[in-house]
């Protein structure tokens, strides 16, 4: 559902706040996440608000989700050889500050790991 308030994924879609986009077309957005917690950390959003999270996209819009999961491949052989991490935190106790259905693609070297 949307919310009252644009999300900040919202405002960088509208180019109100800036960010390092990597990826777009015409429902879906790229870009390098402000506080990496990887080597690449990059975010993969559908532009629509409509979804706040992977489970109401998959039931929404199966098709968008699975272009996102598309999209974090290409840019995972883009810039981290293919291999990768992806994330979609549901929920503020895990840690989701965004209620704007969001995709981690997390990638480089993390063979120590760096979640918990
Ligand atoms: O899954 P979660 O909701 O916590 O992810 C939100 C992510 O959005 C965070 O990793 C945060 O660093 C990122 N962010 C960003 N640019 C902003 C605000 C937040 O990349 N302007």
């Amino acid at each position: 559902m949307p919310t009252a308030e644009p999300t900040i994924f919202e405002r960088i879609v509208a180019r109100e706040i800036p960010a390092t986009v990597v990826y777009e077309d015409d429902r879906i957005i790229a870009f390098e996440d402000i506080a990496p917690k990887a080597p690449v950390h990059l975010l993969v959003v559908p532009k629509t608000a409509q979804y706040a999270n992977v489970t109401e996209l998959a039931a929404g819009d199966p098709q968008l989700l699975a272009d996102v999961v598309a999209v974090a491949q290409k840019l995972a052989d883009r810039y981290a050889g293919g291999q990768y991490r992806l994330i979609f935190n549901t929920g503020h106790r895990v840690g989701q500050t965004v209620f704007h259905v969001h995709a981690h693609v997390l990638g480089g070297d993390q063979s120590e790991g760096t979640l918990g």
